[in-house]
């Protein structure tokens, strides 16, 4: 998968992008990550990228100009179709579902908007879709695009160790993840659930379930409102 991000910022982004599981998935040739600086597509020699509004008010805007030759350079620079999309608080919130659903794309390129944000004309015209990564405003999209490549970077196939480890993520099935212990079995700050050292799979399988039910009811409950649970977690959660 190729992702081009349209950022002032490239240092932010790429440096992100190196490290950690996104880093290695790039080692590994499972996603590379491109920036593009529209200052660079800037046509006057101070290298303008912003403006200020019509209408007055506070701030600038991102110029459409500069912008749309960088979009259009990024999209030139490989074959596959690019879906185009812009970090915003106004977009759509971020789901792992709508993670998933990026993932299996060829290409995304990703629009990191500064200062009040974008000519909306520009957005129009060249925008597929707008996510957001929450109810809060950040000063730029580089984080939100960091954000989002790393969940996407995450789920291409070979840049987990474990395969299994993102299926039993939280949100991968609808249900928050259960809670995990590692070593030493005894400790000061407590003991381990039993089930989990009794080498009985399908206790430990049933035991996982439910604690993953009993959080999702107790700290997201609107998950379970819209899942669909099969007759075997039913019966858990009616226990
Ligand atoms: N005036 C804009 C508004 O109120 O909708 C906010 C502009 S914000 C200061 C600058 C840029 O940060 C935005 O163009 C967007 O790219 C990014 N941004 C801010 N908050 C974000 C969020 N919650 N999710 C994704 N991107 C965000």
């Amino acid at each position: 998968m190729r992702v081009d991000v349209i950022t002032l910022f490239p240092e932010f982004v790429d440096g992100c992008a190196r490290v950690g599981v996104v880093g290695r998935a790039q080692e590994r040739g499972l996603i590379s990550v491109t920036s593009w600086n529209p200052r660079e597509f800037a046509t006057d020699n101070y290298h303008t990228v912003d403006g200020r509004p019509y209408g007055g008010g506070p701030g600038m805007l991102m110029l459409i100009g500069p912008l749309r030759d960088t979009i259009a350079a990024a999209k030139a620079a490989a074959e596959a179709p690019a879906k185009v999309i812009y970090l915003s608080p106004q977009g759509a919130r971020l789901t792992q579902r709508k993670v998933q659903e990026l993932s299996v794309l060829p290409r995304l390129v990703l629009l990191c908007g500064r200062y009040e944000g974008v000519d909306e004309r520009l957005l129009d015209h060249e925008v597929d879709e707008e996510l957001s990564i929450g109810d809060y405003v950040l000063s730029g999209g580089e984080l939100a695009a960091a954000v989002l490549i790393d969940a996407i970077g995450r789920l291409q196939e070979g840049a987990l160790n474990d395969a299994q480890s993102a299926a039993q993520d939280s949100f991968s099935e609808g249900l928050l993840d259960c809670p995990h212990y590692t070593r030493p079995e005894q400790h000061e700050l407590g003991t381990l659930p039993a089930v989990l050292i009794s080498g009985d799979h399908a206790a430990i399988k049933r035991w996982r379930l439910k604690q993953s039910l009993g959080r999702t009811w107790l700290r997201r409950p609107d998950l379970l409102a819209r899942m669909q649970l099969d007759k075997s977690a039913r019966a858990l959660l009616e226990e």
